[in-house]
This record gives structure tokens, sequence and C-alpha cells, in this order.
């Protein structure tokens, strides 16, 4: 039909670089105002001038908010959910050319003429004149673009299945948008009477490995958990070190221990999770000073696919039974070595532990207070608000010191998987065997995203105990941060990500393939959306 907006390749490329330019980077105010101009862009549409209900924006955090817009059938009951997040991460590694950053084809043009610094790979494809340069291209307007254009389809052609576009702020940073938009989808799905079938993200491509060139579609996201550690030694004066234990010779074995442990990979399906690492380690003194630093922290890393809070909660706490006999060994050493007497021997405390000692010790209403006090800085992050209120609860309880307290910090990103469902199989099936006979182009099955996505939020797979060794152990859980673990138990649908094909998600060499993005990708979502009509 020609009275399409958004249907020919380069009317999608024009869609594309406009809400490209709409800069939305995560916690920018520019992320404030996406969801309003695309809920204007939408309202251009017939349908949703006549059901105006149909569209709307809801309320995440921080004056954020996310977009619905349902195309319903009035005999269909099933609902095809099409994700995406309208956030992007940061611009500043453009340098001199971040102002063109989010206009694409000019980006392109300029990039193609000062490409000499640029890796030999992206060269070519600058000269090749297939791909769009730009912030988002890839990660991931185009998805969004894509749900657009399908949902005008539908709209127009009354497509017998129920189409959800959600668009969702925060995806890069915490997930908020999507953690808000749980209850919503439920809420909907009782207003309208329908089930969901499938929850369909259009996250690209990521490559596996570097010079990776391969389409894979992908049946299932990693998850992740951050394992954070307190450190708490004996203060003393630099001039007396044996007096005292410093936190940064504790904190040196549990990151010898949990650096690439490989305790904590898991192989499932052929798929291997990437080793643990460090995302930081720090003193948690403000200024210099010669008395020595005894509290310290450390964050690390952890990918996950089968696994739940709980168990990688218990392999952390093990690793740092290990690290603290080998700390307390090396310690005993020291101090017979120079006749001295040990200060103790450091111990691994659960967050959870400590806070129930806590509030024996100090009652409830003091503990509540100063979990209250540590919420109202607003210069803190979750991981730094996580460990604010450890620190000052140690604080209080330091006759428990030398040790290390253990506890989980935000974001948490439950493994999601739906191999083997039988929806799920065929809409892979399909889709290769199309990419093949009408493109010649070979897709790859992936059984777990590894980009991370919000898929993690739409599906929980595992028993309640399993995360509520996340609630027990975080100290900001309930306040700052929260996951819908039983609406997501309600949500209860398979998952499926398939996405354009792009390069270098995240980095000023960000591009997206444009045949694949204007010629393929669009056949290839239409077809899937109609074969799973019929199944
Ligand atoms: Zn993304």
């Amino acid at each position: 039909m020609s009275n399409l907006k958004w249907n020919q390749p380069e009317k999608l490329r024009a869609l594309l670089a406009e809400v490209v330019s709409w800069k939305s980077m995560t916690l920018s105010e520019g992320e404030r105002q996406f969801p309003a101009k695309l809920q204007a862009k939408l309202q251009n549409l017939l349908y949703f001038q006549q059901l105006p209900d149909q569209l709307a924006l809801h309320e995440a955090d921080f004056r954020r908010k996310f977009l619905t817009a349902l195309y319903k059938h009035p005999n269909a009951k099933e609902t095809i959910c099409l994700m995406s997040h309208f956030d992007t991460v940061n611009t500043e590694e453009y340098g001199s050319l971040e102002p063109l950053a989010t206009q694409p084809e000019e980006l392109t043009k300029v990039l193609r003429e000062n490409q000499e610094a640029l890796p030999n790979e992206v060269q070519r494809d600058l000269e090749s004149g297939e791909y769009l340069f730009g912030r988002g291209t890839m990660d991931m307007k185009m998805g969004l673009v894509m749900h657009m254009s399908l949902l005008e389809k539908a709209t127009v052609e009354k497509w017998p299945i129920n189409l959800l576009l959600l668009t969702v702020p925060d995806e890069e940073v915490n997930s908020s948008g999507m953690r808000h938009a749980v209850p919503i989808l439920l809420e909907l799905q009782k207003k309208y009477h329908f089930s969901y079938k499938l929850f369909l993200n259009s996250e690209p491509v990521f490559t596996q490995e570097p010079m990776d060139r391969a389409h894979y579609l992908y049946t299932g996201s990693m998850g992740k958990l951050l394992a954070a550690a307190l450190f708490y030694g004996r203060e003393t004066h630099a001039g007396e070190p044996l007096s005292g234990m410093t936190s940064p010779f504790i904190a040196s074995f549990l990151t010898r221990e949990m650096e690439w442990n490989d305790s904590f990979q898991e192989t499932v399906l052929g798929e291997t999770t990437p080793l643990p690492v460090t995302l930081q380690q720090t003193d948690l003194r403000l200024l210099y000073s010669t008395q020595t630093p005894y509290r310290s922290s450390a964050l690390y890393n952890i990918f996950m696919m089968k696994r739940s809070a709980k168990e990688i909660f218990d392999i952390f706490e093990s690793v740092a039974q290990t690290a603290v006999a080998k700390c307390n060994e090396a310690y005993k050493k020291i101090c017979e070595k120079n006749n001295v007497e040990p200060i103790g021997k450091v111990q691994v405390i659960r967050y959870k532990d400590l806070l129930n000692y806590a509030i024996k010790k100090l009652g409830e209403g003091f503990v509540n207070d100063v979990i209250a006090d540590i919420q109202y800085e607003e210069g803190w992050d979750e991981r730094e608000k996580s460990l604010r209120i450890t620190d000052k609860l140690m604080l209080q309880c330091q006759e428990l010191a030398p040790a290390i307290v253990i506890l989980l910090a935000p974001p948490y990103y439950p493994a999601v998987n739906s191999t083997g469902n039988e929806l799920v199989e065929a809409c892979t099936t399909f889709i290769k065997k199309l990419a093949k006979d009408k493109f010649n182009l070979e897709m790859k099955r992936i059984h777990y995203f590894n980009g991370l996505c919000d898929l993690s939020y739409v599906n929980y797979m595992g028993m309640s105990d399993g995360w509520s060794a996340f609630e027990d152990n975080t100290p900001v859980w309930g306040d700052s941060y929260s996951i819908p673990f039983e609406g997501m138990q309600r949500l209860n649908a398979p998952v499926l990500n398939v996405g354009p094909l792009g390069y270098d998600a995240h980095k000023r060499t960000e591009r997206l393939s444009l045949k694949n993005a204007f010629e393929e990708f669009p056949v290839i979502m239409e077809t899937l959306i109609h074969k799973i009509s019929r199944l």
C-alpha cells in the first residue's frame, strides 16, 4: 500500500535519522523528552487518532517515561510485545565530532573524509558506502523504527494479531524503564483481555569475538550480578603498621580469588559465560591521611545462565571463605615473624547477618534512619548507596572487624532463555530458512544474548528462594531499587531477539548495515509476524 508513511527503505532511513537526532543518552534531559516526541510521531497514525487511549506514556523514575502503543485486532486474543529501549550510551568518545554523533547522514560523510585514524575494517565499511554511522543507529533505534513501521502496517492492513509496542528508558544503566513497565504490561493484558504470546526484542546483533561478521538471532539473554564486598580492617598509624590491619591487605586476597575465577563460569547449550572481573576497588576515605585505610570496597562482575542469585551468592561466600583463610594464614606468619599479638582473625559476614546484628544491637529505628540518610544523598548511584549503607552499619558494629561483608548491588539481570519452547523453535527455524532462501543470508542462533538486555525482566524462570537471596543481601532493595519478580513470573511468555546487523555498539564507530536494516530485516520481521499469527 502506498499510503504507508514508514514502509519504504528511504522512508525508514529518514525516520531512523530523525529518531537518532532526538538525542537520548541515559539520565540526560533528552532521554526525558524522547517518549513525548515519539508519541507525537505515532499520533500521526490514523489508528491512534481514532483510539487515542491505546497510545500512552507511563511514569518510570527521575521524571522519565516509557511508551506503550497497542494495536488491537477485535477478534485476536494473542499479543506480540515488540520491545525496545530508546536510551543510548554517552557520546563523548566522538571527540571533536561529538556534535555530529546523532546526525547519522552527516557523521557518515565526515568520517569518510577523515578516516585515516580509524581501524582498517572500519575504513573498508566507510569506503563501501554500505553503513550508516551514529550513536543509537544500531543500539537500538533501528529496532524501534522497525517496530513503528510494523505497527503502522498492522493498523492499516488490520493484521489478525495484537501488537504492543513498548519502548523504555534506562536500559543502558539500571533498566528502570523495563522494571517499571512490568506492572503496566499486566494491567494492559487485563484491560484489553489478551494474553502475551511472545516478547520480541530487536536489540542489534552483537559480535561474539573481535572481527566476527556473523549474523545472529537470540533465544535468550545472559544474566548478570554485581557481587560487592566491604573490607573492614583496624586503623593504625603508618609508623606502627602491626598495630592494625589495612583493608587493602584484606581486599587483595579476595580480589586475587575472584578475578577470572572459573567456579563462576557456566557452560549451557555449548555457550560459556565470560569469567568474572573486578569493576572497581576503592578506599572509602575521601582524603589523604597517614592513618592507615581500614575500610575499602570492591565490585565484581559475574555473568550467569542457569544459576540464580542465591547460587551465585553461595559461591561468592565460599570464595570469600577461601580468601580469608589465605589472608589469616599470611597474617599469622607475619605476626610470628615480628613477634606481635594478632589483632584477630578476618571473618566473612553476609549483609543480611550484619543487618540483623545491627538491628539487635541498635534497634530497628536507628538502622532505618541510617538507610534513609544514605538514600537521601542524590549524588550517589545504587552501587555507592549499597556500599555506604553497609559501611555505616559496620561503623556502629566495629567489634565484628576485621571482616569482609559480602553483599549484592544493582543492577541484577536474571538470565532468561526460551530455547526448546515450541513457538520459539518454530520461529528460529522459519527465520533461518527465510533469510537463506530470500537473501542468501546465513543466520545463526545464540541461546544467550551476550549484550544484556531488558528481556531479563519479562519472565522469571527460577524459584522464589533464588531471588530472596538477592532481596536479603541488597542494601538498597525496596527503597531505590527493586525487581518485580512476581509480575515477571505472571507475564510468563517466551522471548526472542531478532535485530538488525551492525558493529561496534558503544564505540564511536557504531554503525548499521544499510542493506540489512532497510531491505532484509523489514521483510524478515513482517514475514515472521504473519507466521506467528498463524501458529
Ligand atoms: Zn541495546
